[in-house]
């Protein structure tokens, strides 16, 4: 299969797979296969689902760093009155993020490149994602994180793997551009999804919703903080298109907390830029991002495939999780439960049609963030070992 990276803004295209973004611009990459070249060897038949399943449209050649990513559940749920809502559960990766998929090529893209070390800037769940396939892989890791604003089991994860992980004192958006120099001057491989072959992984969340679903939704809803996974979604369902596979594109839908949301502000006022905000917060800490780097190109997925994108507060985020949890059975992470969020805010607005069917995209696991859980749920009561003590408080 043939590739070239082309830049977003300039058009122009580069064979040189150790770029991050354009040499003459500065623009953002993507991977521009010629499906021309392309032998789909694969068929959406619902099984043996896996990133690796979709080989012959990922750009690699070595041999992969796998640990099993993809192949996530998809759930049927009440949801949504009349519409068919699924929930595609991406906790289910082996990290317990949908970031799996993407290290999977990005670490196998580093060990093509001749690369000893990987690096990232993280709101921690590509920190645990890189560390665990940089371990696989042999790779040194290097993670920098805004210190005190990592969910826990984040950081577990990303430590007990290996990786040298720093925290500084500032946020996520400061983090990335201390980690993009750091990478030049020391050649580490740059594992944040500027990096345009991690997003290539993460496009397979598109193929396998149509594998696992026989057809395509008309809506996927997601969470978007640094804005690379709507992006990379798009990209997945586009090629499809192209190449014959299905004849249409889901609505691609964004959801944003509201003290971090660039993206939907710029939708809001049909913009195809964002301006970057100081001091983004919210309890879902994966999106607490204030300059996506991957804005222009979310923005564009919005645009093109008629989707939208909607804000949600902090309060309806935590609702949305227990709701899931605990009428679903489906255990996800704060940011995750946004695209719960963002769906029942939007039917309420009355922008979702009712014969519509929708997946959401729950990002993370429930595990990933206990603090929150403890911080909304409270403690587990606490009796004496007695059977009458026992049964009062059930
Ligand atoms: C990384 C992450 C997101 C945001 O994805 P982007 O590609 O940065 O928009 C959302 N939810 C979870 C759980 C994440 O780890
Ligand atoms: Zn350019």
């Amino acid at each position: 299969m043939d590739y070239a990276l082309r830049c977003i803004e300039c058009d122009r295209e580069f064979e040189n797979d150790e770029l991050y973004t354009c040499p003459s611009c500065n623009g953002l990459l993507e991977v521009k296969i010629r499906l021309d070249s392309v032998e789909v060897d694969f068929k959406f038949d619902g099984i043996n689902l896996r990133v690796w399943k979709y080989s012959n449209l990922l750009p690699v050649k070595s041999k992969p760093i796998s640990l099993n990513e993809g192949g996530t559940p998809l759930f049927k749920t009440t949801l949504g009155d009349r519409c068919k809502v699924y929930v595609k559960h991406e906790g289910m990766n082996p990290s317990g993020s949908f970031k799996d998929r993407g290290m999977t090529i990005g670490v196998t893209k580093a060990i093509e490149l001749g690369k000893k070390a990987v690096a990232c800037a993280s709101t921690g769940n590509t920190s645990a994602s890189m560390a665990m396939y940089a371990a696989k892989a042999g790779l040194k890791a290097y993670v920098l994180l805004p210190a005190g604003k990592v969910a826990l089991g984040k950081v577990a994860q990303a430590l007990m793997h290996g990786a040298k992980v720093i925290g500084i004192k500032s946020n996520f958006d400061v983090a990335l551009e201390f980690v993009r120099k750091i990478s030049e001057e020391e050649n580490f491989y740059l594992l944040n999804s500027v990096n345009p072959f991690r997003l290539e992984g993460q496009k397979t969340i598109a193929f396998e919703i149509v594998d696992e679903l026989g057809y395509v939704p008309d809506r996927v809803i997601l969470p978007v903080g640094n804005a690379g996974n709507i992006s990379a979604i798009f990209k997945g369902f586009k090629e499809l298109k192209e190449l014959g596979l299905i004849d249409s594109i889901p609505k691609m839908t964004g959801v944003q907390a509201e003290g971090a949301s660039p993206i939907y502000k710029a939708f809001k006022e049909r913009k195809l830029d964002i301006i970057p905000e100081q001091s983004p917060e919210t309890v879902a800490t994966a999106i607490r991002i204030g300059n996506p780097v991957n804005a222009k190109k979310a923005l564009n997925a919005i645009y093109k495939s008629n989707g939208l994108s909607v804000s949600v507060s902090d309060n309806e985020i935590i609702e949305a999780q227990k709701f899931l949890a605990s009428k679903e059975g489906i255990g996800v992470e704060p940011a995750s439960a946004a695209s719960i969020a963002g769906l029942r805010k939007l039917l309420e607005m009355g922008e979702i049609g009712s014969d519509e069917t929708v997946v959401c995209i729950t990002t993370g696991h429930l595990l990933k963030d206990p603090e929150t859980v403890i911080s909304v749920c409270g403690e587990p009561i606490e009796v004496e070992a007695d059977l009458e003590k026992i049964k009062e408080v059930l």
